[in-house]
């Protein structure tokens, strides 16, 4: 990921550091280049327009084109920019300081690494944080689903609810929370089922989970490998339920970039976390500043 952005990129500020002086002409046809770059990399239009006005805003000033090196400050304003555009300074923890059990909502579309995720907190929070972990799988359509989430607690060495047929989905989450209380669990993950699609019966589902547990996060699961489709789901989902933090799954996959650069912009909920493979350990905090690193090089 982010390797043929980082290719283009590199090439153009390759040239502009090449210069002794910059003129303002110089500035605005590296911008050019930059904006196609990003434009390839899948990134949201009005994310590359803001993006560009941004850094030209910044880089065509005399201070800038005056420096000893102006084409390494450029690099430096793009630098900065990237970041601000990737959410800021410093990954954004989960926020799980609120008295126990706290209960933690999954949602996401159908395939988008949810109940994987779901597992790799499990683990993350257990191991790293030293947490008791209860998973919960609220997906009463497909009963595979709620194995599936059993099996993975049980790699993950967490407990997980038992399932008990006919029960819905808010009755699960309401049980969920019974036994974290009365059994001392610190968190409670309530994986909710995915769907193929958006549709107001989903929503309505997790808001319904939602009142009857107070969680204080609802991550939102997308897979980065879909582009601009993460884009618009996050920003459904955001609009419908107010998600406090985002999951970009599939970051070891080979997609050009653009969603993960997007996200924080269109939506506004901050990535929190990334997946970057099948494994359970494969999950990382989302630093921007070392993505933009990575993107510059
Ligand atoms: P759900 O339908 O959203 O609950 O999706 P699952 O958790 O069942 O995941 C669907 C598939 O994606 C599974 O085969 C997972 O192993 C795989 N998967 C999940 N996260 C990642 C990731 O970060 N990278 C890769 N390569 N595969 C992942």
């Amino acid at each position: 990921m982010f390797e043929s952005l980082s290719n283009r990129l590199s090439s153009v500020f390759d040239r502009l550091r090449g210069r002794g002086a910059l003129s303002e002409t110089d500035v605005l046809e590296a911008m050019r280049e930059v904006r196609l770059a990003l434009l390839e990399a899948d990134v949201a239009l009005p994310v590359v327009k803001d993006f560009v006005t941004k850094v030209r805003d910044r880089a065509v000033g005399v201070e800038v084109l005056r420096a000893v090196s102006p084409g390494q400050q450029v690099i430096k304003i793009v630098n900065d920019v990237l970041i601000e555009q990737l959410g800021g300074e410093g990954a954004v923890p989960l926020n799980i300081n609120v008295p126990a059990p706290v209960p933690v909502l999954m949602v996401g579309l159908q395939g988008s690494g949810k109940t994987t995720t779901a597992g790799k907190i499990a683990l993350m929070l257990r191991t790293k944080e030293r947490k008791r972990v209860l998973l919960a799988s609220l997906d009463t359509q497909r009963p595979a689903a709620q194995l599936q989430l059993a099996q993975l607690a049980e790699r993950a060495e967490v407990s997980s609810l038992p399932i008990v047929q006919g029960q819905t989905p808010v009755q699960i989450a309401t049980r969920a929370m019974d036994a974290g209380r009365r059994e001392g669990f610190d968190i409670v993950i309530l994986d909710t089922a995915g769907r193929l699609s958006i549709d107001e019966e989903l929503m309505d589902e997790v808001k319904a989970i939602r009142a009857a547990t107070n969680p204080a996060e609802t991550l939102l699961v997308v897979d980065a490998m879909t582009g601009q489709d993460a884009v618009n789901t996050a920003r459904a989902f955001n609009e419908a339920l107010g998600v406090t933090g985002i999951v970009m799954t599939r970051m070891d996959g080979d997609a050009r970039g653009g969603a993960a650069l997007s996200m924080r912009a269109i939506t506004g909920a901050p990535i929190k976390l990334t997946g970057s493979g099948e494994k359970l350990d494969a999950m990382e905090p989302f630093h921007p500043e070392r993505i933009a690193s990575r993107i510059l090089g």
